[in-house]
């Protein structure tokens, strides 16, 4: 791994203006992009604007979700080639709030990993626990069958050059961080689980990381860099997390 990488999640949030205003005060204020990577993913209407605001910025743009199928009859439906085509590096995949509240089961996110890594596109894999799992002691096991259904489908190669978002679903939207140990010892876990001949995945911490608590997060030896939800909406917060990545 040779760059940190921060992520911004938009979830269903903004407004041409907003967009306007949020990615002129992040190319503004952006540190250096030599030792960080940087990307956001607005929703999919904003892509095109997000894509031309950010040329020649050097901040990578990524989209939240995607379709298994690259085209057809799928009202309402965003393929992978269409995320290429306006710009997309990077796919957010089976995010909890994708599993949770659409359904998304441990084999459709894995379908969506592949379809995304066929189209050229760069998965961010989330996966996590809730809250009911951790305290029964089952991080480990919901981690490792998120993880097994991917690595199944898609192959140790895939899994082992991707990115992976660490976020406890108990951590999400709530204030309430995982402390640096609790996201170290997921993420050495993960690590160990998909590391394959020489190659391992980049990896993310998700879940109320804000500017007071991202660099002893980031510190932990197996953190990468961060996937922001809330606070990547206020330039700020997002441009303190990016500096200490
Ligand atoms: P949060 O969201 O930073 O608002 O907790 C993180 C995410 O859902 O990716």
């Amino acid at each position: 791994m040779s760059r940190s990488l921060v992520v911004g999640n938009w979830k269903m949030h903004a407004s041409q203006a907003q967009v306007n205003e949020l990615l002129g005060a992040l190319k503004a204020g952006m540190p250096a992009l030599d030792r960080i990577e940087v990307a956001v993913c607005p929703p999919y209407p904003y892509l095109m604007q997000a894509a031309h605001l950010l040329a020649g910025s050097g901040i990578a743009l990524g989209a939240q979700n995607l379709a298994v199928e690259a085209s057809g009859a799928y009202t309402g439906e965003v393929s992978g080639p269409m995320l290429g085509d306006v710009g997309c590096r990077y796919v957010i995949v089976g995010h909890s709030e994708r599993r949770r509240l659409y359904g998304e089961d441990n084999a459709l996110v894995a379908q969506k990993f592949r379809a995304a890594v066929s189209h050229g596109l760069v998965p961010i894999l989330c996966v996590g626990e809730q809250l009911a799992e951790r305290e029964a002691d089952a991080t480990e096991a919901v981690l490792a069958a998120q993880i097994d259904a991917v690595l199944e489908l898609c192959g140790d190669e895939a899994l082992a050059g991707a990115v992976i978002a660490y976020e406890p679903v108990w951590a999400i939207g709530t204030g309430r961080v995982a402390t640096p140990e609790q996201a170290q010892a997921s993420h050495r876990f993960i690590r160990d689980r998909v590391s394959r001949g020489g190659r391992t995945p980049t990896l993310l911490y998700g879940g109320s990381v804000k500017p007071d608590n991202a660099a002893g997060l980031f510190a932990q030896p197996d953190v990468d860099g961060g996937l922001i939800g809330g606070a990547s909406l206020v330039a700020d917060q997002f441009l303190s997390i990016c500096k200490a990545a």
